[in-house]
């Protein structure tokens, strides 16, 4: 049942059937204020208790946390599921005025791996005001997130107890189905539009974790946790300063704070005056232009894709950034060549923004061909429940087929041959594959050379795969950029 948050002196009751109410009213009558209390409340009692009282976690009005830790790169690191790239966090500090729901966090990240952005560090500011998210980028212009992104910068708000304790003073909260699993308790508190979030407390009432669920793209829906360690007193509170964070069982950041205060000058945290609104994210556009025989360069925005005709279907290489763009991108490819049926789809490589199509894929019933290292990945990623938001894969269930290229795998038949094979020993990600087509001598790749950027640090690698090989390559169409040659290619690489 809903406990609650309020009336029996701090408590009052919030979702009850008229049968609760009547015992809930005996229960008054009878043992006036001697009534043992609900589970959720004594839930909610112990963890005030562990953070120093409820009085004082009312009181408390700006929290301040300095830090030092480790960004991970979860969806775009050498292989699925590694956890190898790192970014190291400094100048971390979060702000929190916790009577208004606000919140900024400032952090510097440099890259500790070969980064495709270079190796300076970058700063980040993301703050939340009320119901506003927003990004601050560089040059001080501010960024409004909309939809599923906003909702999930209010639930990170509330992934600190302090926020989420103070949060259950307020008599819109509600605290439900408290359960045990050994010594850890867990409770669901749900706040007034949303999120669930679920506490986690130890036999003394500390909180442990804090966890709520959201949608991802790529991997569905997802349990985002926020674990907690290392309590220490800070004016009277006991806070936490060790801090781990989770997408699912994947580890996204850890921070370990050097310096915590409470209700020091913290400055204006709202958003800054002016801010625009969201913009709506841009439709997909597709161009389709013919860059040899029977090959296509199915291009547009950010992330492209390449159409390949054999005598009787057709491949499309990559299912980028979306569910919209890859079902714009196949209907480009069937517009493109009608007379024939696509079939295949090769996935270069594993990283989030080139796969976040590929369920969209699978529900059009093309196989999928990539390196042998990403097929159980493929497979995951196909199989995950996407309930909080369904995509076409979730709606028209279909089987995948996966099959796995190893060093190299040739396509041919009377009207077209290529070969795929991988980039061997690439720091950008270790189970890539590259398309060459002999006859046209084209090279198709991705990431290892983006033409325009400002950094190649994969470059050079590319080139030697293509030299190692004697491949003949007149030029190389990137799914980052402008088609290039050759020599654009030695100009990177020699950087
Ligand atoms: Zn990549
Ligand atoms: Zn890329």
């Amino acid at each position: 049942m809903f406990g609650v948050l309020g009336s029996f002196g701090p408590f009052r009751m919030q979702t009850m059937t008229i049968r609760h109410r009547l015992s809930a009213l005996v229960a008054v009558l009878t043992l006036a204020g001697c009534a043992p209390p609900t589970p959720e409340q004594q839930f909610l009692n112990d963890a005030y208790a562990a953070l120093g009282g409820r009085s004082r976690i009312e009181a408390a009005r700006h929290l301040t946390i300095e830090a030092t830790g480790v960004n991970y790169n979860l969806g775009q690191d050498l292989i699925p599921d590694a956890a190898t790239q790192t970014f190291e966090i400094t100048d971390y500090q979060r702000v929190i005025d916790i009577a208004n729901s606000r919140q900024r966090v400032e952090q510097v990240r440099t890259p500790k791996f070969a980064y495709f952005q270079g190796p300076q560090p970058q700063k980040q500011i993301q703050g939340f005001d009320g119901e506003a998210a927003f990004n601050i980028g560089a040059t001080g212009s501010v960024t409004r997130l909309a939809g599923r992104a906003a909702a999930d910068r209010r639930a990170d708000l509330y992934h600190h107890p302090l926020q989420l304790l103070r949060a259950t003073l307020d008599p819109a909260t509600t605290i439900a189905n408290v359960r045990a699993t050994g010594a850890i308790r867990q409770a669901d508190i749900t706040l007034q539009g949303g999120p669930v979030l679920t506490l986690a407390v130890d036999t003394a009432g500390t909180p442990l974790s804090i966890s709520s669920r959201t949608y991802h793209a790529n991997l569905g829906d997802v349990v985002v946790t926020t674990a907690l360690s290392d309590y220490q007193d800070v004016s009277g509170l006991k806070l936490p300063a060790g801090f781990e964070g989770k997408v699912d069982a994947f580890t996204t950041w850890e921070l370990q704070a050097s310096r915590q205060s409470l209700d020091g000058d913290v400055g204006d945290l709202s958003i800054p005056a002016g801010a625009p609104a969201a913009a709506a994210p841009a439709a997909p556009t597709v161009t389709a232009e013919p860059i040899g025989q029977g090959v296509w360069f199915l291009a547009g925005q950010s992330h492209h894709s390449v159409l390949v005709e054999f005598s009787d279907h057709l491949m499309l290489i990559e299912a980028p950034q979306s569910e919209a763009r890859t079902q714009a991108v196949i209907a480009k490819a069937r517009q493109t060549v009608p007379a024939k049926p696509l079939t295949q789809l090769v996935i270069t490589h594993h990283h989030f923004d080139h796969t976040a199509g590929l369920r969209a894929a699978i529900a059009e019933g093309l196989t999928v061909i990539t390196h042998s290292g990403n097929r159980a990945w493929v497979a995951d990623m196909a199989r995950r429940p996407h309930t909080l938001q369904p995509d076409a894969l979730a709606v028209t269930p279909k089987p995948v087929t996966v099959e796995g290229v190893d060093g190299q795998l040739e396509f041919r038949d009377a009207t077209m041959a290529l070969t795929l094979y991988h980039v061997a020993a690439n720091p950008h990600s270790d189970t890539m594959l590259m398309a060459h087509f002999p006859r046209q001598a084209i090279l198709v790749e991705v990431d290892a050379f983006s033409p325009g950027g400002q950094y190649h640090p994969y470059a050079a690698n590319l080139l030697e795969n293509i030299q190692s090989r004697k491949l003949a390559v007149d030029r190389i169409v990137p799914l980052h950029g402008a088609v290039a040659t050759m020599a654009d290619l030695a100009k990177a690489a020699g950087q």
